[in-house]
């Protein structure tokens, strides 16, 4: 399977589900700051008889340290890891990422995952904190386009990676326009205009050949602007080989800046449709479109999309990656009152924290505890799964998405059918 291919099909909530996971274990740290979490990458492969020999290795090495509340710790971490990975038939395709120790909420907590990309080094390592560094390398899409728009008026050199769009260059040109004459004789002038031109598109080219093949190298370029200057543009010599060969589409459009680019990522997108970037840009045009068409087949708001998913009426549900919120029912250990609390997943720790020192409302009891937690991007995700429906996660680096979470509180559906009944 090809680079493209793997990356492909992992969808959308498989990418937010990590990078959720990713930015709980980002906030852990080891509960008195010793160096006692144990960060451990297995790579495909391996033997997890070897990886647990090891492990007791490390576990007797352990009653050496110092201090010994820290080496009670890493041997606490080690057990949990050792009894656990007993019950892993193998390191499976991609290897294993294991984090595990005593953290700021004074227990052992133990995390595994299975890494979307295959694990490409062997790593055991004690810390104050774990060490994501090397599963948020794989989030990172390694796929990058080029979009440049040439022009004889100027050039704009765009990149896109991911969801992310960034203008590199804005570039103007001194070449004359074609019908002014300034008291020179019309083949003069037409003469002086057409080598401005050559000089100008033999510059272009070169600031082309820094930022595609060395600054930002890409995979492959969309290259748009009025017919005449994109065809006289790539006739010229100064454009180097390598970045011709890359070019997988020439399109007509009428202006330069983030304008034209966005119009060029429009009339290019079934070239670039493995692109998060032009997917969620369709899905939530769709979206713009059915509403102001009023086709009855969309509905958004978080109680909306609810019950229409109660309905088996969603095809697709549109959340935006910033709907960041973790529901917890929190129970009282000496009566029955019982709550649910909302968190961004940034203040999830401390909000534990807190949660020990709080007393209940009710019975004046100190000890309240969390029964259930899930995320609400993981919650309607099953939702959608049980209802045949497909759940996208939009970032909100481009402006569709941001204005689905601006105008739309990030979440939306399309629909099935229409929905007659009030919602
Ligand atoms: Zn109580």
């Amino acid at each position: 399977m090809t680079k493209k291919q793997e990356e492909k099909k992992r969808t959308s909530v498989e990418r937010y589900m990590l990078k959720h996971e990713l930015d709980k274990l980002e906030s852990k740290k080891s509960f008195n700051m010793s160096t006692s979490l144990v960060t451990l990458y297995i790579p495909p492969g391996t033997r997890l008889s070897d990886v647990n020999a090891q492990l007791r290795d490390e576990y007797g090495t352990a009653t050496n340290i110092k201090d010994k509340s820290t080496g009670k710790a890493v041997q606490s971490a080690l057990s949990s890891i050792m009894s656990r990975i007993k019950t892993i038939p193998d390191s499976g395709e991609n290897g294993l990422v294991i984090f595990c120790g005593i953290t700021q909420n004074n227990k052992v907590e133990f995390f595994l995952i299975s890494p979307p990309d295959p694990v490409g080094i062997k790593l055991y390592l004690c810390d104050y904190v774990f060490h994501i560094d090397h599963l948020k390398e794989m989030l990172e899409s390694k796929q990058r386009y080029g979009l440049a728009l040439i022009a004889r008026g100027g050039a704009t050199l765009a990149t896109v990676q991911g969801s992310r769009l960034d203008i590199i260059r804005e570039e103007e040109s001194n070449v004359p326009g074609k019908h002014k004459m300034g008291g020179q004789s019309q083949a003069r002038f037409q003469r002086l205009t057409e080598e401005a031109a050559q000089r100008w598109y033999g510059k272009v080219a070169d600031i082309m050949n820094t930022v595609y093949l060395e600054d930002f190298p890409v995979e492959a370029i969309v290259v748009g602007g009025p017919a005449l200057s994109k065809a006289e543009f790539l006739e010229s010599k100064e454009i180097d080989y390598r970045l011709l060969e890359k070019v997988i589409g020439i399109y007509d459009i009428g202006y330069l800046g983030s304008v034209g680019i966005r119009e060029l990522l429009d009339k290019a997108a079934d070239k670039l449709s493995d692109f998060e970037l032009v997917k969620e840009r369709q899905l939530t045009q769709k979206f713009m479109e059915h509403l102001g068409k009023d086709t009855g087949l969309v509905t958004y708001g978080e109680k909306e999309v609810l019950k229409a998913l109660e309905k088996a009426a969603v095809e697709i549900v549109l959340v935006s990656e910033d709907v960041d919120r973790v529901n917890m029912e929190i129970k009282c250990d000496g009566c029955d009152y019982t709550n649910i609390e909302s968190v961004k997943s940034k203040d999830y720790n401390d909000f534990i924290k807190k949660l020990s020192d709080k007393k209940c409302s009710e019975c004046g009891n100190s000890k309240l505890y969390i029964e259930s937690e899930s995320d609400l991007i993981t919650e309607l995700n099953e939702k959608a799964e049980n209802t045949g429906a497909t759940l996208e996660v939009i970032s909100t680096d481009h402006e569709d998405g941001a204005m689905l979470y601006n105008a739309f509180g990030g979440i939306a559906a399309i629909l099935r059918y229409k929905s007659y009944d009030d919602y």
